[in-house]
Parts: C-alpha cells; sequence; structure tokens
C-alpha cells in the first residue's frame, strides 16, 4: 500500500499492510497469510495476538499508563525486576530498565564506565568488542558494533578510544586454525589488546554471546568464553554480554550465557522480554556494580524518559509469565533441536557452506564453493527471503559481511518459540525451493 508520510528506511518500497496477527502468522489487509519464520526480527517469541497478554496491558492502561521513573516505581516495575532477576545468572541484582536494545547498550556503556570511576579505577574508559558484531544503531552503540556497511558514513562522530577484535568463528577462523586442534588464539587476542591499550585504561569487554544480524548465530566453543572470562577478570576489565536476541530463551536457555555457566558484570537485553508486545529493554546489573555504585555516589548518572515505563512492565511481566507457564524456555530448545536437524538437508546444496545454531537462533551461510568457502558475489540470503515473502514465508535474509565483514551472506532462521513440527518442515521445503529457484536464476549447477 502507498504511503506519502512514512520515511520507510527503502523509501520508494511499497511494503503490506498489516492486519493482524496470530500465534505463528501475520495476515495482511489483502488477505495473505504469511507464517512467520523471523518472529519480526527474533522480537514476538511467545508468538502474535496472546490475549492475556493484552488484557494486563489493557487493566494496567486502565490505572495509569506513564509516570516518570524518576518520581515513582511502581508495582508491575518492582515485580519485573525480581522476576528478570529470578531468571538471571546468579550473580545478577538488579535491573535497569529502557525501551530497546540500543538503549539498553548504550546504558551498559554508562554503568561500566561509572563502575569503573567509583572503583577507583578512573582511567578505565576504554571498549573492547568484536567485528562482525552488532549492538544498536545509535552512535555509540555502532560504534562498538562490529559491521563496515553500518559504520562507515558515522564514523566521524564515534567516541574515542573503543577497539575491536576479531570474531570468534571456527567456520571461518580468523587465525585460520582449526577448532580442535587450535588453542583458542582469537581469545588470547583480547589479552593482547588490552595489554597494548594499556590494561589500566580498558574498562569493558562487550560480546555477543551468541551472533545475531551481522554473523547469523556463530556459537563459540565453551574454551573460548572461559578464556575471555579469565583474561578479563585478570585485567580487570568488565565482561558485558549483549544479549539483546539471545536473552529470555531465545538460544533454549534463559540466557546464552547459561550455556557456558558464565556469570558476566553486565548483561544487556531486550527483544523477547516484550516480545513486541511492548517496547522494552534494559540491563542486568552484577552485584559487585550495584554495591560499588551504591556505597559510592549512591546514584547512577544516567536515566531516560521511558524507564520503567508502568505500561511497558506490565506487557513485559506478563509475557514472562507466559514464557514460564508455558515452559517456552525448554519449547526454544526442543524445537531448536528438531528444526536445525531438519536444516541439514540443505547441505546436498553446493552453494550451502554452514549450517549452525542453538535453540531457536540459528544461520545459514552462503558460499560459491563449498570447499574454498569465497563467498558469492551476490546477495543469496537476501533472494531467498524475498522468494519466501512471496510465498508467505517471513525469513530474515541479507545477513551480509558474514564471512569477512564485508562479503559473505547468511539467513537467520528466528521463529517464535511456539512453532511446531510441521510449520518447520514448511518453512524448510519452501527454503529449498527457494535454494533450487535461485540457483538456477543465477546459472549455479547443482
Ligand atoms: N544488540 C543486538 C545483539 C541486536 O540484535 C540488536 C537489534 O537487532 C540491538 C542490539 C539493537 O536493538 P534495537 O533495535 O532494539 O535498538
Amino acid at each position: 500500500m502507498k504511503n506519502e508520510n512514512v520515511l520507510y528506511s527503502v523509501i520508494e518500497k511499497e511494503y503490506p499492510e498489516v492486519d493482524y496477527g496470530e500465534g505463528m502468522y501475520i495476515y495482511d489487509t489483502k488477505g495473505k497469510k504469511y507464517l512467520d519464520c523471523a518472529a519480526g526480527i527474533a522480537v514476538v517469541n511467545i508468538g502474535h495476538g496472546v490475549k492475556e497478554i493484552t488484557d494486563r496491558m489493557a487493566s494496567q492502561a486502565q490505572k495509569v499508563c506513564f509516570v516518570y521513573g524518576g518520581t515513582f516505581t511502581s508495582a508491575p516495575r518492582r515485580r519485573l525486576a525480581e522476576k528478570i532477576i529470578a531468571m538471571a545468572p546468579k550473580n545478577m541484582d538488579k535491573v535497569f530498565l529502557c525501551s530497546g536494545g540500543s538503549e539498553a547498550m548504550e546504558s551498559l556503556i554508562k554503568i561500566a564506565r561509572q563502575y569503573q570511576i567509583e572503583a577507583g579505577h578512573d582511567k578505565k574508559h576504554k571498549i573492547i568488542s568484536r567485528w562482525q558484531s552488532y549492538h544498536g544503531n545509535t552512535i555509540g552503540t555502532l560504534a562498538i558494533g562490529g559491521r563496515p556497511s553500518w559504520r562507515e558514513k558515522y564514523e566521524e562522530y564515534f567516541p574515542k578510544n573503543i577497539s575491536h577484535i576479531s570474531p570468534c568463528n571456527c567456520y571461518r577462523c580468523p587465525y585460520g586454525l582449526k577448532y580442535g586442534s587450535c588453542s583458542i588464539q582469537c581469545a588470547d587476542e583480547l589479552e593482547r589488546v588490552i595489554k597494548y591499550e594499556g590494561a589500566d585504561t580498558v574498562a569493558a569487554f562487550i560480546m555477543e554471546p551468541i551472533t545475531g544480524t551481522t554473523s547469523a548465530a556463530i556459537v563459540p566453543p565453551k574454551e573460548y568464553m572461559k578464556k575471555i572470562k579469565e583474561i578479563c577478570e585478570k585485567y580487570q576489565v568488565l565482561l558485558c554480554m549483549d544479549e539483546v536476541i539471545t536473552g529470555f530463551g531465545r538460544t533454549g536457555k534463559n540466557f546464552a550465557v547459561d550455556h557456558y555457566d558464565l556469570q558476566p558484570d553486565l548483561i544487556g537485553f531486550a527483544k523477547g522480554l516484550g516480545s513486541g508486545y511492548v517496547p522494552i529493554g534494559g540491563v542486568l546489573v552484577s552485584k559487585k556494580i550495584v554495591d560499588t555504585i551504591a556505597k559510592g555516589s549512591g546514584s547512577l548518572t544516567h536515566s531516560f524518559t521511558f524507564s520503567g515505563n508502568p505500561m511497558a512492565c506490565a506487557g513485559a511481566e506478563a509475557v514472562l509469565d507466559y514464557i514460564n507457564d508455558n515452559n517456552l524456555v525448554e519449547q526454544s530448545d526442543k524445537m531448536g533441536r528438531i528444526f536445525i536437524e531438519k536444516l541439514q538437508r540443505l547441505n546436498k546444496y553446493p552453494v550451502v557452506g554452514d549450517i549452525r545454531g542453538i535453540g531457536l537462533l540459528m544461520g545459514v551461510e552462503f558460499v560459491k564453493d563449498k570447499e574454498t568457502k569465497e563467498p558469492l558475489d551476490f546477495n543469496f540470503s537476501a533472494e531467498i527471503a524475498s522468494y519466501c515473502f512471496d510465498k508467505g514465508i517471513i525469513i530474515t535474509g541479507g545477513v551480509q559481511g558474514s564471512a569477512d565483514g564485508v562479503n559473505g551472506d547468511a539467513l537467520q532462521i528466528a521463529p517464535p518459540f511456539i512453532i511446531n513440527e510441521e510449520e518447520i518442515d514448511v518453512i524448510v521445503k519452501t527454503v529449498e525451493e527457494a535454494i533450487e529457484f535461485i540457483m538456477s536464476r543465477h546459472g549455479i549447477k547443482n
């Protein structure tokens, strides 16, 4: 439907207009039905149109929609924080709330810096993050992000003192090594960069435990996380996780760090907490950090107008109750195992380089040559997504830069946790058809 006034990202594109959503499905105003294998964009983890959630939002709306979080607290805000802490790693003590993922990661950076100052490490101000990661679209979060094509126009505005290390990607090891016979050199890079920067100047290391939108579900080996944790502890660098995509069950555990028995210092989260019913995000803050700031200045030098908004908190609390009452984290684990097994069928195609992921966060990376892993010279996954969309299946294509930050593309597969086996079969079959169609369109032999 043509719209004259909305500034869409693709300005002249005519987008279908959504009418309503129900469970795994979205319906547009022309009556077309779409199977939502993207959960929007890894957001709608509980599925669309759950009445319990909207009822509880409506009853909160009838009481009060807004109070400023710096003036009042509210029962939904307190209960939500308590429920988040109950799901979080044991060392987490308090929750800062905001409206989305970029705000969460901006907040995390500021809390990390404030902690270092109040812990008496004034000089610790530098941040280290990783290439091929995504942390948001504000200037600050783009600067810690590692997708060159999204950074390049804005680099002039980036804060100083941010550096990046190579990603951990066993399919495309930055050191040309093989997992099993390497000594996790990609983690040693963190120690080297801390030393080059000066350990007394590095405040925090920030990473996605399992990657999302820039490199499609790369799962690091356990030894990587263990080494990273040891290095951070050795140099009093805060270990900070971006669980905006992975938090609240996406990978089959409450948080992705639970796969590694890891207790980071700070965790940013967003998407799944509100499941698309409300815009919400936040930061889990460990006891060490809370205590230091409480005993120091006693207040955060950070807040937003919508921090702890009662409506957002009521919606998110209802979502968490729904996730827990319906065992949806276990369901994400179970359906993820089934999905990734069924995806193995795609390995028969010469263009399928890697199938990876955990829980319901999966990626399929495409290549020109399976042996050399040379990337294709066009965006194969974007064409797949477009083919599937025409057939009524929403899947996220165009995850670009998965090979080296610039080249390489992958599909991101992140459906709602309520997906069933028949729906998985339909999706895999349609992706197979799409691969064959696009291969033949580009003259690629099977
Ligand atoms: N961090 C990660 C890992 C993300 O995947 C995203 C969004 O996709 C963000 C941060 C930014 O979140 P938002 O788009 O809600 O600002």
